[in-house]
């Protein structure tokens, strides 16, 4: 193993230790590292503590071979002074959190990347996963753990779900819907259990191996709802990991089926799955889209092509964040609103997203790219949707405070509706190749770019079907 250190200066002076594998490839030392830090601060302790009693460092303590370079800068009694009993008191865990008992650790790293880089260790052919939280709050689409789901389904690695009794009924019948299709995508394992494996309020999953379970507990109902933050700590939630020889007794449970959790959710007439339905050029995205619909609720065909115009459509969906998601919509209800013979702004148009997450760009440069915060987002939008709707008017919320179903309402000026729900929204298609989108430019010089920029269109994921319900044209009582 090796190691630099290098100050960073930013906001305060801090020093960063890099440590690496020197074996080509990684021997894996590092990576076993964090899961038993306290113990190898510990040991560093023992070696500065010199049995010879030494001012600064002498071949009893730091004098090596590898250290005989550094000899200028070796001082153990600096070191010592940092790693003081409060510091390794505060790497380990007070006994209210050894929810698996004295062998419990505090999680370094996020869950997400613990649970990855463990089912990587030869041998971790099974994670089991305990899946709780108010089930309104399922969110199967935009679960951070999906891309490894499918990973592991790939690499003939076996991915149990389990869920506490009644938990599968309470879904709301678009997540029961989305959960049949991971289940079926990711060839997971679906089981309805009693109660889960103490602490069951805590627990939230484990990984299998021969030589015993990788097991982590988290202190919050969000960190175990399948979701953007699904394991995430970033409410001040503790994570406490343990290794178990013993890979314990599960309490009973049965197993259910993707067919068992489909249904069709309430006002739906039907649901289709799309997988690669919609691909082609961009330009005729949007009367592609409504020629799926049309195929599955004929009274919208005889609608369109009556006299009645469209008066308000409004479109929700949390993760409208990128210039490619927001073409794909423009597409589809420009599209609509012409196919009804609608004139341009006659119409209205409520949109509403959430505010922008961190995003993984730091400078954005593609189609597919989120804007930043504080980028030109809502300028670009507003311009380009305000151009055929009047009036037009973007909402941007939290998050949390937005319900997860993305829906567009069609509304007549009769009062007859319509509701469409798109399962993973716009985020289901990607470009064929990755195309430049000019973040830099002023907003009106984006919307001219994101106007008319050509390019193809096809799933992300051509495994994995997207599922559209629609409603019934509904006239007004
Ligand atoms: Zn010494």
């Amino acid at each position: 193993m090796g190691g630099g250190r290098y100050p960073r200066i930013g906001e305060q002076v801090l020093y960063v230790i890099v440590l690496y594998d020197t074996a080509a490839g990684g021997a894996g030392y590092v990576a076993a590292l964090p899961a038993s830090l306290r113990k190898v601060f510990e040991r560093a302790r023992e070696i500065l503590t010199c049995p010879r009693n030494c001012d600064a460092a002498c071949h009893a303590c730091l004098l090596s071979y590898d250290t005989q370079h550094q000899m200028d800068v070796l001082d153990r009694h600096k070191a010592l002074e940092v790693l003081n009993g409060r510091f390794l008191d505060g790497l380990a865990l007070p006994a209210s959190a050894q929810w698996f008992g004295p062998d419990s650790q505090a999680e370094h790293e996020t869950l997400l990347s613990a649970v990855n880089r463990e089912m990587q260790v030869r041998g971790s052919d099974r994670l089991r996963i305990y899946l709780a939280g108010a089930a309104a709050e399922w969110d199967l689409i935009d679960w951070n753990l999906r891309d490894s789901l499918l990973r592991w389904a790939a690499e003939h690695k076996q991915v149990d779900l389990y869920v506490e009794r009644g938990t599968v009924a309470a879904l709301p019948a678009e997540s029961s819907n989305s959960l049949a299709s991971l289940v079926e995508v990711a060839s997971l394992s679906l089981y309805d259990t009693e109660r889960f494996p103490e602490p069951r309020d805590r627990i939230v999953c484990e990984v299998v191996r021969a030589s015993g379970v990788v097991r982590w507990g988290v202190e919050s109902d969000s960190a175990r709802t399948p979701g953007a933050e699904w394991g995430s700590t970033e409410d001040g939630a503790r994570c406490v990991r343990c290794a178990d020889p013993f890979s314990g007794v599960l309490p009973p449970a049965k197993s259910v089926s993707a067919s068992e959790l489909r249904r069709l959710p309430s006002g739906a007439v039907v649901s289709l799955e799309l997988i690669d339905e919609l691909n082609g050029d961009i330009v005729g995205f949007g009367e592609r889209f409504w020629t799926c619909i049309t195929a599955g609720v004929p009274a919208l065909d005889a609608r369109l092509s009556g006299k009645t115009p469209l008066s308000v459509v409004s479109y929700n969906d949390r993760y409208l964040a990128s210039p490619l998601d927001t073409r794909l919509l423009f597409e589809v209800v420009r599209h609509v609103l012409a196919a009804s013979g609608t004139s341009d702004k006659y119409c209205a148009f409520e949109l509403t997203t959430a505010q922008l997450s961190a995003s993984q760009f730091s400078s954005p440069t593609r189609l597919h790219h989120d804007w930043q915060e504080g980028g030109d987002r809502v300028d670009v939008i507003h311009e380009l949707f305000g151009e055929h709707f009047q009036p037009f008017q973007i909402t941007v919320e939290a998050k949390h405070q937005l319900p997860h179903a993305r829906k567009l309402v069609l509304e007549w000026a009769d009062g007859a509706t319509m509701q469409i729900r798109l399962d993973h929204g716009f985020g289901y298609w990607r470009t064929t190749w990755s195309k430049q989108y000019p973040f830099a430019l002023s907003p009106t010089r984006q919307t001219i770019a994101l106007r008319s920029t050509r390019f193809g269109v096809e799933p992300r994921n051509n495994q994995c079907a997207t599922i559209v319900y629609a409603s019934q044209v509904l006239q007004k009582e």
